[in-house]
């Protein structure tokens, strides 16, 4: 798996390409704070700059300096703490709304049965529950680093389920499509910050040639 979008964002805290797979897009709200699109596509908010989906380059662009010149528009102070949090509510967002979508135009497998079948294809990523501790979720887990593909491990099956229309959900393939690479990029981004859904997050290739980065799931 190549890095996917960010490396043509240049981030406005390190003024340089974003080095992660994810960026955060931007914008002065009209609180005059800064406010994150991660879709990167609805241009809301007018004139908008990018950091890396990273909380220390989130963090730094609390003071609102570098992006009031990036944007041409005073842009307020806020806590750093709290821009944070902002970021990651947004990615939450996002990654729920992109689940749901997913679910409905046929390119999630929901469930160790129907994932089972869908990991014989190409091209997927792993959503795995972290509070199901059932021995078929480890061994998707395995299979899925085995074959070089990405995992997230995500806070909760119940989560799981409410995005896709079910009480608890273990296991969710999302297949080859858009989709899978949006997930995918906000899994990324979204297990770079504090105690978001993603909890754990391993790409594939990368963990394929590590040996596992997700730790063993000991629920
Ligand atoms: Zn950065």
């Amino acid at each position: 798996m190549t890095r996917r979008i960010a490396q043509d964002r240049t981030c406005v805290a390190e003024r340089a390409p974003c080095a992660r797979d994810a960026a955060i897009r931007w914008f002065a709200g009209p609180d005059g704070s800064a406010w994150p699109d991660w879709t990167g596509r609805a241009r809301v908010g007018g004139r908008g700059a990018w950091t890396c989906a990273d909380p220390a380059c989130v963090a730094a662009i609390a003071d609102g300096r570098a992006l009031s010149r990036a944007v041409r528009a005073p842009v307020r102070a806020v806590p750093p703490s709290e821009l944070v949090a902002r970021a990651a509510a947004a990615g939450e967002r996002v990654f729920l709304e992109r689940l749901g979508l997913a679910t409905r135009a046929g390119a999630a497998a929901v469930g160790e049965a129907s994932s089972r079948e869908a990991m014989r294809g190409a091209g997927w990523l792993l959503l795995v529950a972290d509070d199901a501790g059932e021995s078929g979720v480890a061994r998707a887990e395995a299979n899925a680093i085995r074959k070089g593909r990405p995992v997230a491990r995500v806070a909760s099956g119940g989560r799981l389920g409410a995005a896709t229309g079910r009480d608890f959900v273990s296991v969710i393939v999302i297949q080859a499509s858009r989709f899978e690479t949006d997930i995918t990029r906000l899994a990324a981004g979204l297990a770079a910050f504090p105690d978001t859904l993603v909890t754990a997050f391993a790409d594939g290739e990368r963990a394929a040639e590590a040996g596992s980065e997700l730790p063993p799931n000991g629920v």
